[in-house]
């Protein structure tokens, strides 16, 4: 049957991806909305390829650029602003398929809305997720949303797991799941060069092409922090259940260790368009345009335990997911905000971590009862967070 798909962030490092994989498949999907926030260029390129029904952009200004850029390709597509707009085509009737792959806190109401919906969410936007857990799952089950992993660690678990694993991973024998993490560009750097890193540096990493702000998590392993709780929702498993294994090669995504000693792993090629292919066409199969693995190039496959020394923001998300409530939004809202700056060169690479952890210590982190609640922790976290860097500059200077 024919998928109608609306892809949030459609002109990202995911999104473009998904389109590569779309392309590749006509006969079953149909792109009927995209959005984009300041690529206008790209997405014009996009909708002419695609020709979407509806596009979405954040202001009036942007829509009135998109616009002229249509017309002098000879394009028709109807034009939505803002978060409005973004839960419009999350939400429409003929959509099928969302594909949540906005970066950051901002795709929360979108993804959520789709959810709400109850439509098939392939779910990117891991921070969507991490800020607002419990809720975010609650509400799939009353609408009776699918929701599928593209993250490739969750992807690989989900392959991974017995396909009636919603009945309980305890029942199935599952006693670990293993996430596994590259570690980043700064695995083997002495840690006294670590506050000498730049931008450039955080986000050059060693296998993956992604985002910028992903790519300084991967760096300091916030990323795999945020994987962390994005399991822990996922596949209702404890944080206690959940291990983090360094494989610098990034050919096995996740693992997945059973009551009787096995252990059942996904392997391929680090390509997101594998995870997206999965999704996409689950249950079947579909090709994604990555090459098969060639094992004897691969030659070594090799493990290590994570150093939280070099790595605290780890150790920040593991304490976050025990904390529970709403510790896990504070988590990922001075993370943003601290990211942003370091990216900005206003704080070094040091401070992301300990920001992080001077928001923890300070914000309220009670229960989080309501989307509501989610999204005030959101926004005094990240006022603190920035309160907190601005005070270390006028420190500084
Ligand atoms: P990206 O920066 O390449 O793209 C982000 C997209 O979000 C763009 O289309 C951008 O226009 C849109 N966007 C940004 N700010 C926005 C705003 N304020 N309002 C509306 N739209 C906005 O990021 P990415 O690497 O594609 O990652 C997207 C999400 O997928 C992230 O949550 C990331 O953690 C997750 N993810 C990415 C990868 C990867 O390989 N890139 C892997 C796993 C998970
Ligand atoms: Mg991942």
């Amino acid at each position: 049957m024919m998928q109608h798909l609306t892809i949030l962030g459609a002109t990202g490092s995911i999104g473009t991806s998904t389109l590569d994989v779309v392309a590749r498949h006509p006969d079953r999907y149909r792109v009927f909305a995209l959005t984009a926030f300041r690529q206008l260029e790209k997405l014009a390129e996009q909708i002419a390829a695609f020709r979407p029904t509806f596009a979405v952009v954040p202001d009036l200004a942007s829509r009135e650029s998109l616009r002229l850029m249509l017309i002098e390709r000879g394009v028709t597509c109807e034009l939505l602003v803002g978060e409005g707009g973004l839960c419009e085509v999350a939400t429409h009737a003929e959509v099928t398929t969302v594909m949540a792959a906005i970066v950051g806190a901002v795709g929360l109401p979108p993804t959520l809305a789709a959810v709400r919906a109850g439509k098939r969410v392939l779910l990117a936007n891991k921070e969507a997720l991490v800020m607002s857990g419990r809720l975010f799952m609650d509400e799939a089950r009353q609408s009776g949303a699918t929701v599928l992993p593209i993250d490739s660690e969750h992807n690989a678990v989900f392959q991974s797991l017995p396909s009636q694993f919603e009945y309980g991973l305890e029942e199935a024998g599952v006693t670990k799941v293993l996430l596994t993490a590259s570690g980043g560009p700064f695995r083997t750097w002495p840690i006294e060069q670590l506050k000498s890193v730049t931008p450039d540096q955080a986000v050059a990493h060693p296998n993956w092409v992604m985002g910028r702000k992903i790519s300084v998590d991967s760096a300091t392993m916030m990323n795999k922090g945020l994987e962390v709780i994005e399991a822990r929702w996922l596949f209702g498993i404890g944080g206690d259940r959940i291990d983090v294994v360094i494989h610098p090669q990034s050919v096995i995504h996740s693992m997945v260790q059973y009551a009787d000693g096995s252990v059942v792993a996904q392997l391929g090629n680090p390509d997101m368009r594998t995870p997206i292919a999965h999704a996409l066409a689950y249950p079947q199969r579909i090709a994604s345009g990555v090459a098969p693995l060639d094992f004897a190039s691969i030659a070594a496959l090799t493990f290590e335990t994570p150093d939280l020394n070099r790595f605290p923001c780890l150790r920040l998300a593991y304490a976050a997911l025990k904390a529970d409530g709403l510790a896990p939004t504070v988590l990922n809202a001075a993370n943003e905000i601290a990211v942003s700056a370091f990216l900005d060169r206003q704080i070094s690479y040091l401070d992301i971590a300990s920001t992080v952890e001077a928001v923890l210590d300070s914000c309220d982190t009670g229960k989080a009862e309501s989307l509501e609640d989610v999204l005030v922790a959101d926004g005094s976290a990240r006022r603190m967070a920035q309160a907190f860097i601005d005070k270390r500059l006028r420190g500084a200077a």
